[in-house]
Parts: C-alpha cells; sequence; structure tokens
C-alpha cells in the first residue's frame, strides 16, 4: 500500500495527500495529556489558597530528584532563571567564562552575561546536534569555569568525553536538560552527570507543567548556593558558612519561588511522565524504522541498544543530507511534506554567537560589547568560526512529534517523508 501511495503524483503538484485526514490527528500530537487529577491538583492549590507556600513545590522536588537519580532538587519559576543560579552556583563569576554550544535556546548562554561573566561559544556534532566534544579544547582559556552540556532536541550529549575534558581543566559541567527529561546516556539519565543540572518545563516542553524550571545537583554546596542566590524561605536549610551569614537575603537579588499551581500539576505530570514516554519512544521509533533505507534524512536517535534514550523525543529532528536528494533545498523539502498533509518544520534555534546581544549590546554601560567588555580576553566569534552549527538550519528539519502509538496513522506520515524523497528529483526540475 506505502508503495502505491508513495508512487502517486506529489500533492504539492496537485496530487494525492500521503496524510489526507491531518485534521483529524489533534490528539495525536496533543500535549501535555491534561487529566482530571491535573485539575484536581490545581485547584486544590487554588481552593487552598496555597499558591506561594512551599509544601507542594517541596514534595515536587523530592519526587523530581528521585526521578533524575539526584540528591537535591529544588525548583523555581521557570528554567531561565533555573540555568542562572545554576551557573552561578557552580562558580562562575565576574570575568569568568562559560563555553556553550552556540547551537541552544539563548537562555543556555545568556544568563552568564548576568553575572558578569562571558559565554566562549563552541561548535556542535553535525549528528547529535549537541555540544561536540572535540571542540571543546581551543575553547578553553585561562577563565573558563564552566562547560554548559544541552542534550539538543532530546539528544543526550556525548558525556564521556566532555566529563573527562572537564576534569582534566578543573572545569564544573552544567547540563541543560530543557529538552531531554527522562533521556538516558548510555543506561544513565541524563541531569545526572554534570556537577549541577537545571530544566525548563514550560507549556511546549516534554515535562510540561506551565512555567516552571528545576535546578537538580548531588552537591551540597551548590545546593546551598542556589537556596541562597533566589530563594528565602528555605533559609532555615542554610548551614554551610559559605553561606549562612546571607539568610534571609537573597545573593542574587532575585525571588525564585514556583507558583504552587505549577508544582501541583508538575506533580501529577511527573507520576505518569515515565508511562507517557515509553509510548513516545514507540512512536517515534516506529516512524524512523519505516524511514530507515531511505536517502537524504538520517534518525535523530542514538544508535538502538546504546542505552541511549530520546527521553519524550522533544522536537524531534531529522538530520537532512541535500548531497543525497541531488541537492534539494531543505525549505522546499518541508514545502513538499507539508503539502502531503505531514508536520515538517524549521525546527531548530539559530546559532547565538553572531546575535546582536553577544556581538553589540551594551547591557551594562561599559562603553563596549557587555560580552566583551566582561571577558579577559577576546571571546568574539566571527561568522564562519563555528561552521557545523551555521550551517545547521539546512541539515535538520523538524518532523512529527507523536505523542501515541498509532500504527496505522504513523506509517502515513512516514510515506509523506518516503513519498517526497523518492521524488525529490521533480522538486528539484519544478524550479526550472
Ligand atoms: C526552553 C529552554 C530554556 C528556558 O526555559 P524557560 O523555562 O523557558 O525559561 C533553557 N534552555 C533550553 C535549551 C530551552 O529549550
Amino acid at each position: 500500500m506505502s508503495q502505491t501511495v508513495t508512487d502517486q503524483q506529489l500533492a504539492i503538484f496537485g496530487g494525492p495527500l500521503a496524510v489526507p485526514d491531518s485534521d483529524q490527528h489533534d490528539e495525536l500530537f496533543r500535549w501535555p495529556i491534561v487529566t482530571d487529577e491535573d485539575e484536581q491538583a490545581v485547584l486544590d492549590v487554588l481552593r487552598g489558597r496555597t499558591m506561594s507556600d512551599i509544601d507542594v513545590a517541596t514534595q515536587f522536588e523530592a519526587e523530581y530528584a528521585r526521578y533524575n537519580g539526584t540528591r537535591y532538587a529544588l525548583s523555581y519559576p521557570n528554567g531561565t532563571l533555573a540555568l542562572q543560579v545554576a551557573m552561578w552556583a557552580a562558580g562562575l563569576r565576574r570575568g569568568d567564562e562559560l563555553i556553550c554550544p552556540t547551537m541552544t535556546y539563548w537562555a543556555s548562554a545568556a544568563p552568564a552575561l548576568a553575572l558578569g561573566a562571558a559565554v566562549a561559544f563552541a561548535d556542535i556534532d553535525p549528528v547529535s546536534i549537541c555540544l561536540d566534544p572535540g571542540d571543546i579544547e581551543r575553547h578553553i582559556g585561562p577563565r573558563s569555569k564552566a562547560i554548559m552540556v544541552v542534550h539538543y532536541c532530546g539528544h543526550p550529549a556525548d558525556m564521556d568525553p566532555i566529563l573527562e575534558i572537564a576534569q582534566r581543566y578543573n572545569l564544573a559541567v552544567i547540563e541543560d536538560v530543557s529538552h531531554a527529561h527522562g533521556a538516558l546516556y548510555k543506561g544513565r539519565m541524563v541531569g545526572s552527570f554534570g556537577n549541577v543540572s537545571a530544566t525548563s518545563m514550560m507549556t511546549l516542553k516534554s515535562l510540561a507543567i506551565g512555567e516552571a524550571g528545576m535546578l537538580v545537583t548531588d552537591d551540597e554546596e551548590i545546593y546551598q548556593r542556589a537556596i541562597v542566590f533566589a530563594h528565602y524561605r528555605r533559609h532555615d536549610q542554610l548551614t554551610l558558612s559559605e553561606v549562612k551569614p546571607f539568610a534571609g537575603v537573597p545573593l542574587g537579588a532575585i525571588k525564585g519561588r514556583l507558583n504552587q499551581t505549577c508544582a501541583a500539576m508538575g506533580r501529577v505530570q511527573l507520576k505518569y511522565y515515565p508511562e507517557r514516554i515509553v509510548e513516545i519512544q514507540r512512536a517515534m521509533n516506529y516512524f524512523w524504522d519505516l524511514l530507515e533505507d531511505v536517502p537524504g534524512l538520517r534518525a535523530h536517535r542514538p544508535a538502538p541498544g546504546s542505552g541511549s534514550t530520546m527521553g519524550g523525543w522533544y522536537n524531534p529532528q531529522a538530520i537532512y543530507v541535500p548531497e543525497e536528494l541531488g541537492g534539494l533545498a531543505v525549505e522546499k523539502f518541508i514545502d513538499a511534506v507539508q503539502a502531503e498533509g505531514s508536520v515538517a518544520s524549521r525546527g531548530i534555534n539559530f546559532p547565538l554567537h553572531q546575535h546582536p546581544t553577544f556581538t553589540e549590546a551594551d547591557i551594562y554601560g561599559d562603553g563596549q560589547p557587555t560580552q566583551q567588555a566582561q571577558a579577559t580576553r577576546d571571546v568574539s566569534r566571527p561568522a564562519g568560526s563555528l561552521p557545523v552549527s551555521e550551517g545547521a538550519c539546512q541539515r535538520a528539519l523538524g518532523i512529527p512529534w507523536f505523542k501515541h502509538y498509532r500504527p496505522e496513522i504513523i506509517e502515513q506520515y512516514a510515506a509523506a517523508y518516503r513519498k517526497v524523497v523518492l521524488q525529490a528529483s521533480k522538486l528539484e526540475a519544478s524550479d526550472g
């Protein structure tokens, strides 16, 4: 059947759609899954008027720490703040540098500027789209303090060589797990490798509870620093002499308390998250298994059997290989797949190193760009200096993010991709 579908004229040229009823597939893609149990938990907080208490948040933290396999978890109103606190707690100070992949959401990097530090942007690996362990050492300087590792679009970064380099140069490792809750690297959960990890749980992420962030660590000192920087209700927990004197007034001058309506939803979402991502994994792996043999597309997933997994498959990607499709531009490929009724999108971030916030903005009135003013050496990254990231938007495309295993429907979406791949030369030709 799939043979006939893929032989038919492309929908973009007026042929029949490979996915004829996509308007009926909302439930297949809808996320997060919200049930009566979520609603009841949120209502309980509202009716009890305990939005600004910390009892539910503390329970959620304990459950998240257990899930993540770490000693401590501390909640924040968003992932951006959790990352900023993680940076400070890991030791990033004025004049220090954070090594960070340029291909990520801005919150992995920009909070360093608010701490008086600078960002040394590094390149990504073309297969994982995560920080390239082979491109870290050239960015290390005398003030390098920490490496930010982003498990990008659900794919675990290659932690072994990264941890080895960090140890050799005495750098802290911070994991940004905002795309990869529940993903495994060689059998162990991401977020449990670094000195500290932080994650977003905003509504579009794979663990989605509104606006929320979480920091996790095994390190008692980091945990107490994280408390004193942006919390104040928990200052009775401060025991270390380094932080104890400051109880009562957060050092970051930031109030980082999570709204408990989100914490309540978080407890319910986390309870069902492991089983829900098992179904997502089954669905996404099925999609890719159907396309294993087609040229031009590679699954963005760790090798099956490696013990590494994609967690909830946040913002799933195909690695696009235009050379195998006669050089067809990714935009044209996407247009043709969309015309078939399938999801396809430009789904990755723009590289950060050339963004004006890092090249031009004088945020604190130094008379020069903040990023440079706060560095003790040249940290600029001219166009062309991080080539894999700069070319990545031509080599990645967003694929459907199935939340349920519905093989007959997933087969239609896979057929849409296969059909466009098999007839790619017609798209090229249509250009004249
Ligand atoms: C979403 C995201 C964040 C920021 O989280 P918020 O909760 O939106 O503040 C940080 N890092 C990455 C990689 C993200 O995708």
